[in-house]
């Protein structure tokens, strides 16, 4: 039988393919791919890869982050520099069929020599995440990389000015994006508007300390809090990421303006307007509408000026 080969397609140019997975449908390919991959390549590869949790520390009681060791503990996670990376992980069991359970997870520290995190919201009746919030420290998990272009692994357009808003556990996803936008030098001011709900429960804090101080005021983080008790001195935003923090923190809708805006879904839909239960499936400029909609369209941003990640 012959295979069928997809034509090449012109440099620059994106096909657009829709994944029918288990947790989702999403789009490959809506974003130019670029033609020379670059940054050293995820340590994982196809084939699945058991890899030992090291450590788990509770953030809050529904997030956890977990770190896990490395196949070459003398190298780091790698994952390229074009994309935000992306690993599947492979654990538990289902009673019913006995199959291991498979989601796609953000890995953070990939730059680490000899291991990597992930920070994971824990659902009451999440199978993958329970598993992970209980498996013991020293047990294994399997890992693949997942090639550039599947699920919401967008290639990062380039701006003057890119804003990234995000809440909770998608901190991950911003940071990696924001990094990438930082390291690559193409964006004169990254803006990360960050909601958490105390000072206690931001996530990542010590990487984006990090990432600040090695960029000076090219980068500027908002931590916006919803829960922080009133009288714990914090002088920030307080409540949640609504119209005056974007008017606050966000650059107007002029020139050559980028809003990417990842999860939760209420955040997400409320800003960029959509609806419907669970992890929707990533839109990236709806089309037949020049404004953007939701929160953001109200403000003047133009849809090609707003990427839901
Ligand atoms: C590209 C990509 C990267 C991701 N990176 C991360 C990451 O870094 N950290 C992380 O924590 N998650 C991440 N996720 C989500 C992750 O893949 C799982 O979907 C999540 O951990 C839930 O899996 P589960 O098996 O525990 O829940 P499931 O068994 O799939 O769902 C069981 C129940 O949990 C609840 N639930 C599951 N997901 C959601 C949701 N999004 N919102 C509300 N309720 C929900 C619902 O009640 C659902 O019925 C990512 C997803 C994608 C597509």
């Amino acid at each position: 039988m012959r295979r069928r080969v997809a034509p090449e397609l012109p440099s620059g140019k994106s096909r657009l393919v829709k994944l029918k997975l288990p947790w989702g449908v999403f789009s490959k390919g809506t974003h130019p791919l670029p033609t020379q991959p670059s940054g050293p390549a995820c340590q994982f590869t196809e084939a699945w890869t058991p890899a030992p949790l090291l450590e788990r520390v509770w953030v809050d009681a529904e997030v956890v982050v977990l770190t896990f060791g490395l196949p070459d503990p003398s190298a780091p996670l790698g994952c390229g520099d074009a994309y935000i990376p992306c690993v599947l992980a492979r654990g538990g069991r289902d009673p019913a069929t006995g199959a291991a359970f498979v989601r796609p997870y953000t890995p953070m520290a990939t730059t680490g020599v000899g291991s990597f995190r992930l920070n994971v919201r824990v659902y009451e009746a999440g199978k993958l995440s329970r598993h992970l919030a209980e498996m013991p420290v020293g047990d294994f998990l399997e890992f693949r990389h997942v090639p550039p272009g599947h699920y919401a692994q967008r290639f990062l357009a380039a701006a003057d000015d890119v804003a990234f808003v995000c809440a909770g556990t998608a901190i991950t996803t911003a940071f990696q994006a924001a990094e990438r936008v930082l390291r690559r030098g193409r964006a004169t001011r990254v803006r990360l508007v960050y909601g958490s709900r105390t000072t206690a429960s931001i996530l990542n804090k010590g990487d984006l300390d990090a990432l600040a101080a090695a960029h000076g005021d090219k980068l500027v983080v908002t931590h916006v809090l919803s829960r922080e008790p009133a009288d714990s001195g914090w002088r920030g935003e307080r409540g949640r990421v609504d119209r005056g923090v974007l008017k606050r923190h966000l650059p107007p809708p002029r020139g050559s303006v980028i809003v990417y805006v990842c999860g939760p879904a209420g955040l997400c839909d409320a800003l960029c307007g959509g609806g419907g239960d669970g992890p929707p499936p990533p839109r990236c400029f709806p089309s037949g509408r020049r404004k953007a909609r939701g929160l953001l369209g109200d403000l003047g941003y133009d849809r090609r000026a707003v990427c839901r990640l």
